[in-house]
């Protein structure tokens, strides 16, 4: 996290990279991660991956580097990237070369937004533990205040 504060900020000032919610999420592993949503949010009994059945803890890094449910999206990151997904690698690549932010931010949108769609069907299931109903806009600001913003 520490490494990548300068790249985001430099990102963030840049009108053409702006990162996007979920790409945001995927770079600083606040959002829709097993670790987040148990651990900071208190939204999860456990911060086991929901998508493998490995028994891993679901970690941006997880879900980047890791997670097989995944694989079919990392293969079109690993094109243009290689196969060292690891967030300096990834960062320094994704400053550099238009296509690598490309491909990490098309990643990060498909992926983040199948992982919510299953935290919503978690959440709406008949059964559902009554730790994942939230209120409405509360991830938002939780997220916006992980990132040291003040909520609208
Ligand atoms: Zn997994």
């Amino acid at each position: 996290m520490a490494a990548i504060r300068p790249v985001l900020r430099e990102w963030v000032e840049c009108r053409h990279r702006a990162p996007n919610y979920h790409l945001t999420q995927m770079l600083t592993g606040h959002g829709c991660f097993g670790v987040y949503l148990c651990g900071v949010v208190k939204r999860e009994p456990t911060a086991d991956c929901h998508h493998c059945g490995t028994g891993e803890v679901d970690t941006a890094q997880h879900t980047r580097e890791a997670c097989p449910a995944w694989a079919e999206q990392r293969a079109a990151v690993s094109s243009v990237l290689g196969t060292d997904l690891s967030l300096p690698v990834m960062a320094a690549a994704m400053a550099d070369r238009e296509e690598v932010w490309k491909a990490v931010s098309s990643f990060s949108v498909e992926v983040m937004t199948l992982k919510e769609a299953a935290e919503r069907a978690r959440k709406d299931a008949v059964d559902s533990l009554p730790i994942r109903r939230w209120r409405p806009g509360r991830r938002r600001r939780a997220h916006l205040v992980a990132l040291d913003r003040a909520p609208p």
